[in-house]
């Protein structure tokens, strides 16, 4: 059944104030037996969307706790409308009929059909410069696409580029798509920090939550893997590095958690993927960037604690030369900082392990659009969005290159 559906009236999304010891507790418990959805965890608040339903029960839970809560969304029907333009009966449709389908464009949020097409369809145009790699299978035994994007030369750096490990972040394959046909396409005209790079570009981690978010629940986060009754693991809990450290507040070991992180490591096939095709490429990665939604800002190791990692100054630095470029496009503020300063600790998440384990120094989790309608962004604000983020990246490349001459006296870290 459809979770998220007009159907169900007066869906409003809460940002709910976490005062006490106890109230992040019993807040996620709430989201485990399924009264709340978390969409998302900061220092001292989170965001839960409460069926119209159950509001008036959960609010009197709150209230009894002396939990405060504020309405960020008043209804979330509305913005589902507003998100892709059209009535949701046809944005839920369950599988795209041959009427339906649709070219890729940066007008509206494309299915994962979609999405492979124009990544097959940029090898074909570019044959030199493209090629798509198969990196593995996901748990339903969907293809996990990846594009390369190199012009051969042996001394390029990576770059590692990847979206919608958590599907209902819809921008974020959006702008991983857009990054990508804009740096081919333009790959001429771009400067040598741009075209000396092997770009590793994978736009839908986890394409099986992906998909489900378009046939069945729009707020869903983790991957399809069954576990009894329960589905799903958290993929950006299930990576190595710091795996299951902080307890309860880094991760969940209770499968019907929207934050479980998975029996063991690396768990996951879409995991796995992601880290056999970093370790076997032959490429000396020197960025890696993962794609969220929502609260525009960009967060560096550490997640699974407080501590600062090694170059935190580096990649304060690094972050803020991005947030910049962002700035100077559009004017929007994008906040920089370590995953525990700006959001809440993180345990197994893939920049932990990227920067720790692969030595990836420039590794960045990016936090997209936006601050009013949270997961649910007008695709009228797509292309801005992208835009602001390919000057970003853009500028990224500028900065890293500066930093690391490739000799004796390079000055990046590691
Ligand atoms: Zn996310």
């Amino acid at each position: 059944s459809v979770k998220v559906a007009p159907s169900v009236p007066n869906t409003q999304v809460w940002e709910v104030r976490l005062l006490k010891e106890g109230h992040r507790h019993f807040v996620k418990t709430l989201d485990t037996v399924g009264a709340i959805n978390i969409w998302k965890e900061e220092r001292s608040t989170m965001d839960i969307m409460v069926n119209g339903p159950r509001a008036a029960q959960v609010a009197g839970i709150l209230h009894e706790r002396d939990i405060p809560y504020s309405i960020a969304i008043p209804d979330v029907a509305v913005l589902l409308e507003r998100e892709q333009g059209h009535a949701l009966s046809k944005t839920f449709k369950r599988s795209s009929t041959f009427g339906d389908h649709k070219k890729m464009d940066w007008q509206s949020y494309h299915r994962l059909d979609t999405i492979y097409e124009f990544m097959d369809n940029l090898v074909i145009e570019y044959p030199y410069l493209c090629s798509v790699i198969v990196i593995g299978k996901s748990s339903e035994g969907r293809d996990i696409k990846m594009l390369k994007i190199s012009n051969g030369n042996e001394n390029n750096v990576g770059v590692w580029v990847d979206g919608a490990i958590h599907p209902r972040e819809w921008i974020s394959p959006a702008v991983v798509t857009y990054i990508a046909d804009r740096i081919v396409r333009t790959f001429n005209e771009q400067p040598e920090s741009v075209t000396n790079k092997d770009w590793y570009i994978l736009p839908v981690m986890n394409p099986d939550g992906y998909e489900y978010t378009h046939t069945h629940d729009r707020m869903w986060r983790k991957n399809r893997r069954r576990f009894g009754e329960c589905v799903g693991v958290d993929l950006n809990r299930n990576f190595s590095y710091g795996f299951g450290e902080k307890g309860e507040e880094g991760s969940s070991d209770d499968p019907g958690n929207v934050f479980y992180r998975g029996p063991k490591a690396f768990s996951e096939p879409e995991t796995a993927a992601v880290r056999r095709q970093i370790l076997e490429a032959k490429t000396n990665f020197k960025v890696f960037l993962s794609f969220h939604s929502y609260g525009e800002v960009i967060i560096f190791p550490w997640g699974y604690t407080s501590e600062p990692c090694p170059d935190y100054v580096e990649l304060l630095e690094g972050g803020t030369a991005m947030a910049k470029a962002i700035f100077n496009t559009n004017g929007r503020t994008y906040k920089v900082g370590s995953t525990k300063d700006l959001m809440y600790y993180a345990s197994g998440t893939s920049i932990d392990w990227s920067y720790a384990v692969t030595n990836i120094p420039y590794s960045y989790m990016i936090e997209l659009r936006g601050k009013t309608h949270r997961f649910l962004l007008p695709k009228e604000e797509i292309i801005s969005t992208s835009t602001e983020i390919l000057n970003g990246v853009l500028r990224l490349m500028d900065f890293v290159d500066r930093r690391c001459t490739g000799t004796q006296s390079c000055v990046c870290p590691k």
